[in-house]
């Protein structure tokens, strides 16, 4: 039998299967199965994680949560208690091909539980991650001294925050405008605070769920300097506060991915490109690969889709390709600015 993808080290009796869903009156399945044989014990274990995370309960960073949110409704997010728009997957619990559970999840939270069943060796304290190497460490700047202020209501983000805040030694402002970074939920008033804050707007990184679109917007247009997804990582966080620190401001953002425009061909690096597979999945695309992408990745908007300029050695690329290839199911993710051979160039030269 082969071994669980989730331990890496006892035999995959399970599966946790994804089946991507579309509201068309009604939710539907469209697209292919996605199937990770893992072990009975770490198919309880992501069961529990699921459930950890819609109660509020556990420690893990970067989950999401319900917020005091309440399920009602069966086309509810199991986890975070949204009500996903118009993408959606159902995500169960196989034994020898029999169902022995199944949750409806939005996108977001199930792209999270099926990057954990790929890797959960890390978070069982086993080893560490596969896919990022020692980049997946959370290497912390000198920010000490750093004035923030704060206005979120999500508890992950919240702790997060905490999290940062002890690990780097910053020091809260009475203010938002005392302060030299400011961390704003969308929902909570992130484009009213930049409109109040005027030029001092530059300092705001909002916090956005997947949701957020509009007031992201809004916020950016009153000149927030960028923003960070809600669940958020310590990496994405102090990579946000650290841009700050080295003193960048808001730049030209694209208002369909509200992403930074970006040139990754001056970078001189291997780059990736992400499809955006249709009309008004820009935002969509770009926060679920924001969401499962590095902090100190830069991602911004390229040639009508999303890149990514990871900052890895060059020969892991691909392996950064194949996390985004699972975090965004059923799009194309090239990677491009590797030097071709100058031979085929010659060759492609006639
Ligand atoms: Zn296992
Ligand atoms: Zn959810």
């Amino acid at each position: 039998m082969e071994p669980c993808a989730c331990c890496e080290v006892r035999p995959a009796g399970w599966a946790i299967s994804a089946r991507p869903q579309r509201r068309y009156r009604g939710w539907r399945p469209v697209g292919p199965t996605e199937r990770v044989r893992v072990c009975g014990w770490c198919a309880r274990w992501l069961a529990q994680l699921a459930a950890d995370a819609r109660s509020g309960e556990g420690r893990l960073f970067g989950q999401p949560g319900a917020n005091g949110r309440h399920l009602v409704f069966d086309d509810q997010c199991a986890v975070c208690c949204e009500s996903p728009a118009e993408r959606a997957e159902r995500v169960a619990w196989e034994r020898e091909e029999q169902a022995a559970g199944e949750l409806f999840l939005c996108v977001p939270c199930a792209r999270w539980l099926l990057g954990l069943a790929t890797s959960g060796r890390t978070l069982q304290g086993s080893r560490g991650r596969h896919l990022d190497g020692g980049y997946g460490a959370w290497p912390h700047p000198r920010l000490r001294g750093m004035r923030t202020w704060r206005r979120v209501r999500d508890r992950g983000v919240a702790e997060v925050i905490a999290a940062a805040a002890a690990a780097m030694g910053l020091l809260e402002a009475a203010s938002p405008e005392e302060a030299d970074a400011v961390l704003a939920e969308a929902g909570a008033g992130a484009a009213d605070l930049c409109r109040e804050l005027g030029p001092a707007a530059g300092r705001v990184i909002v916090l956005a769920g997947p949701g957020a679109q509009v007031e992201t917007a809004r916020a950016l247009e009153a000149g927030a300097l960028g923003w960070a997804t809600v669940p958020a990582t310590p990496q994405q966080l102090t990579a946000a506060l650290a841009r700050l620190a080295r003193g960048e401001g808001p730049g030209g953002w694209d208002p369909a991915t509200c992403l930074p425009l970006l040139e990754p061909g001056r970078v001189g690096r291997p780059w990736l490109w992400v499809e955006v597979p249709g009309a008004g999945e820009a935002w969509g695309t770009a926060w679920l690969v924001r969401r499962f992408s590095r902090g100190y990745d830069a991602v911004g908007a390229v040639d009508g889709g999303v890149g990514v300029v990871p900052l890895v050695p060059p020969g892991a690329v691909g392996r950064v390709a194949e996390r985004l290839r699972q975090a965004v199911p059923g799009v194309q993710v090239e990677v491009r600015g590797a030097e071709e051979p100058p031979w085929r160039r010659f060759e492609a030269a006639g």
